[in-house]
C-alpha cells in the first residue's frame, strides 16, 4: 500500500486552515513566519517558493527575507538576534544550506528556540531527547504523522534508519524509540515510539542483514536505489526520505528540466515485496513541509498563549 503523502498533507492543511480561519474569525491576528534565504541555490528556492505557497494556502502569513550569498556572519547573526526580538514574527526559519563562509552551527544556536519552528537549535533538539514541549524538525515531524495517520505501531518494532543527520536520521531514530508517556505536543497516535531502534550510515558494515531484520526501514542517506528488494523482508514498512535529481532523457525538452527526482529506494522492486512504502515524489516530501506549519501554529499558540 502506498502512503500518499500527498494526500495526508492535503487534509492537515484543510485543518489547519479550519484552525487559523477560527482565529481570523476572532478577530486575532494570523500566524506569521519568516524565511530567510541566502544565496540563490535553486534547490533552496523551490523549497523556499513551496513553503511560502504551503502558507498561503492556510492562512498563515509569510516573509521571504532574501540575501545575495556575500552577505558576512555578523550580518545574517544580527538578522537572527532581530527576528528573535520581533513580537510579530511567531517563527523563522533559515533556509539550508549556507555558504562555506557561514558556519551554520552558530546561525541555527543564535535562533530563539521558541521560533525556531525548523525544530533545529540545540536547545530544541535536547528538549526533544529529554520528552520536554519542543518544536520537532519537520521531517521527523512529518514521517511521524504519516506512520500515526495510516495507523502503523512502532511498539516494540525493528526500525533501521539509514542515515544520521541531524535533521533526519537522528531526530526521528529518537522519536521512535521513545516512550509514549514522553510524547510531545501535535502527536496524533499514543501507539508511535517503543520501537528497537538501528542507526546505520556509511561506516556500517553489512546493512543488507541489518536491513532483513526490520519491520521499519527510514531511509535518508541521499543515494539513489540505495535499498533494494534482497534488502527487505516481505510486509516490511518502506519510508524513503531521499530526493535525488537523477538526469532523464524522457524529462528533456523545451520547458523541462531534463531530470527527475528519485529517492533512496529501488522503488519498483521493493515495492512488491512491502506492506507500506512512500513514493518520491508525494511521501515524505509534502509531510515535510507541512510539518513546518503544523510547527508555526504550534509556535503561535505559545507565543500568543
Ligand atoms: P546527509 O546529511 O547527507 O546524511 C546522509 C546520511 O546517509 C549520512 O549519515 C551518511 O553516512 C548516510 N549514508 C550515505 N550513503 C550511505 C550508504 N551508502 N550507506 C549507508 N549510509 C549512507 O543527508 P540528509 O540531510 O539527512 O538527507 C538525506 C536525504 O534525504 C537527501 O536525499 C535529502 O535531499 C533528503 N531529504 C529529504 C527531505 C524531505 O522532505 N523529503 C528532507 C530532508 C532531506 P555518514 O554519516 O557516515 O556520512
Amino acid at each position: 500500500m502506498i502512503l500518499d503523502g500527498k494526500k495526508i498533507a492535503a487534509e492537515i492543511r484543510g485543518e489547519l486552515r479550519t484552525e487559523i480561519d477560527a482565529i481570523k474569525a476572532s478577530g486575532q491576528r494570523v500566524p506569521k513566519l519568516a524565511i530567510v534565504i541566502v544565496g540563490h541555490n535553486p534547490a533552496s528556492e523551490t523549497y523556499v517558493n513551496n513553503k511560502l505557497k504551503a502558507c498561503a494556502e492556510v492562512g498563515i502569513e509569510a516573509v521571504k527575507i532574501a540575501y545575495e550569498a556575500e552577505i558576512t556572519e555578523q550580518t545574517l547573526l544580527s538578522e537572527v538576534h532581530r527576528l528573535n526580538n520581533d513580537e510579530t514574527i511567531d517563527g523563522f526559519i533559515v533556509q539550508l544550506p549556507l555558504p562555506d563562509h557561514i558556519n551554520e552551527t552558530r546561525i541555527l544556536s543564535a535562533i530563539d528556540y521558541r521560533k525556531d519552528v525548523d525544530g533545529l537549535t540545540p536547545e530544541n533538539v535536547g528538549r526533544t531527547v529529554q520528552g520536554l514541549p519542543s518544536i520537532i524538525s519537520a521531517t521527523p515531524r512529518g514521517i511521524r504523522e504519516l506512520l500515526a495517520r495510516y495507523q502503523i505501531q512502532t511498539e516494540g518494532k525493528h526500525v533501521v534508519v539509514i542515515g544520521r543527520s541531524n535533521i533526519v536520521g537522528k531526530p526521528i531514530a529518537m522519536l521512535l524509540m521513545q516512550r509514549p508517556y514522553l510524547s510531545l505536543p501535535g502527536m496524533s497516535a499514543a501507539s508511535l515510539g517503543d520501537a528497537t531502534v538501528t542507526i546505520c550510515h556509511s561506516k556500517t558494515r553489512d546493512l543488507k542483514s541489518i536491513c532483513l531484520t526490520a519491520d521499519i526501514i527510514i531511509v535518508a542517506a541521499g543515494c539513489p536505489k540505495l535499498l533494494t528488494a534482497d534488502m527487505v523482508k516481505e510486509g516490511a514498512t518502506i519510508i524513503d526520505v531521499g530526493i535525488n535529481r537523477v538526469m532523464d532523457e524522457r524529462a528533456k525538452g523545451e520547458g523541462t528540466k531534463g531530470y527527475r527526482l528519485v529517492g533512496d529506494v529501488d522503488f519498483e522492486h521493493v515495492a512488491p515485496k512491502a506492506a507500506y512504502i512512500t513514493p518520491v515524489p508525494g511521501g515524505v516530501g509534502p509531510m515535510t513541509i507541512v510539518s513546518l506549519l503544523q510547527n508555526t501554529l504550534q509556535a503561535y499558540n505559545e507565543h500568543t498563549r
